[in-house]
């Protein structure tokens, strides 16, 4: 730390992203990202973008937010684009929570809204998941505070259904509930159809997993019309430009592509399934994932230890030091070529 750094961020304990290691060449399962590229025309959108890149880009993102509003059964004012959707949450938490309206989410889940809560000083609460790692809906139900659940959650990859999102939404009618539908597309199910209803519903989502676009930095938020005006309010105070002109141009050319990533949503839950039925024969027990990923333990084995003798033979997982899931590895579900070597590779450390 220098000795500039302000007191009021001194003890900012930053997100650990996962490793992205350039020593080697890793099958790379620790970060939840497609093993397959994106669209065949994102390519050419992008490149066809650059010769303009002197100029600014579109601070509305109008073409990109019509499209995607067409394709999600919404009005255009009921979509904000942003730069990953780290951004949009980041916006919702800044818009929405204060010492008034706290936060809660689970004691399990994506680490980085601790993270942006600490940035901008808002207290939360974390309430611990069930025996079983899932959200119990009547944690939450008229709470009165500010929502925050991924669903399906990370890192279990448990889903929660979509009555008791709603349940949680109508029961705390005066302040916002966040949904991020990260994984969604793996098998959860959407709220997006309940924002009409509910002025207090944020959904978000992103285009990093299943779009396979996470080094684009393309996310969204679908809420009421006023709900998005003050989201706008805090990216025009903080970065108004925040989808580049490549982004934007990948994106519009990945949304008129959508077959194929709704084709490799399909692969990846296949694999899934087949990822779960090898390494529950070899004797783990893996949470029932809705997600691109799996959360799994091998009974009477160290999960940091796993890690890294997976790690020493080329397959880089994502553990977590943290007390109630430190026997749990979670593994991002890639090719089957890629699911194969990991089954083959834990039969070796496990001399099984
Ligand atoms: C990956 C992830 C995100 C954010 O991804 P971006 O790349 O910033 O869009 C948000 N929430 C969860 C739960 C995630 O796992």
């Amino acid at each position: 730390m220098s000795r500039f750094f302000t007191e009021k961020y001194a003890s900012l304990v930053p997100y650990t992203p996962g490793e992205q290691p350039q020593d080697m060449q890793y099958i790379k399962l620790n970060t939840n990202e497609s093993p397959f590229p994106p669209s065949p025309g994102v390519a050419a959108a992008v490149m066809g973008e650059c010769g303009r890149l002197q100029l600014y880009s579109d601070p509305e993102s109008r073409v990109l937010t019509e499209k995607f509003a067409a394709l999600y059964g919404v009005s255009p004012e009921q979509v904000i684009m942003t730069n990953g959707s780290d951004e949009v949450l980041n916006f919702a938490f800044m818009a929405f929570a204060d010492e008034e309206r706290p936060l809660v989410f689970p004691d399990i889940t994506y680490g980085f809204y601790p993270v942006i809560a600490q940035l901008n000083r808002i207290p939360y609460t974390e309430i611990p998941l069930t025996e079983d790692f899932r959200i119990n809906p009547a944690d939450y139900i008229g709470c009165g505070k500010t929502v925050v659940i991924a669903n399906p959650n990370a890192p279990t990859g448990i889903p929660l259904g979509l009555a008791a999102v709603e349940q949680i939404t109508a029961s705390n009618p005066d302040t916002v509930v966040i949904v991020d539908e990260a994984y969604v597309d793996f098998g959860g199910e959407s709220a997006v159809g309940l924002v009409d209803r509910y002025d207090n519903l944020l959904v978000t989502g992103t285009f990093s997993k299943s779009r396979s676009m996470a080094g684009a930095r393309i996310g969204f938020g679908i809420g009421s019309a006023a709900v998005i005006r003050d989201l706008n309010t805090i990216k025009y105070s903080t970065n108004p430009y925040n989808v580049n002109r490549m982004s934007a141009a990948a994106g519009i050319a990945a949304l008129a592509e959508n077959d194929y990533y709704r084709d490799k949503c399909r692969v990846i839950m296949e694999n899934r399934t087949f990822t779960t039925a090898q390494l529950r024969a070899l004797g783990f027990e893996v949470l029932d994932s809705c997600a691109n990923f799996i959360f799994a333990r091998c009974p009477g084995r160290d999960g940091g230890e796993l890690y890294r003798s997976l790690k020493a033979r080329g397959i880089l997982v994502r553990h977590f030091d943290r007390e109630r899931i430190s026997d749990f590895l979670r593994i991002t579900i890639g090719t089957r070529e890629q699911m194969e070597c990991l089954i083959r590779t834990l039969k070796q450390i496990l001399e099984v």
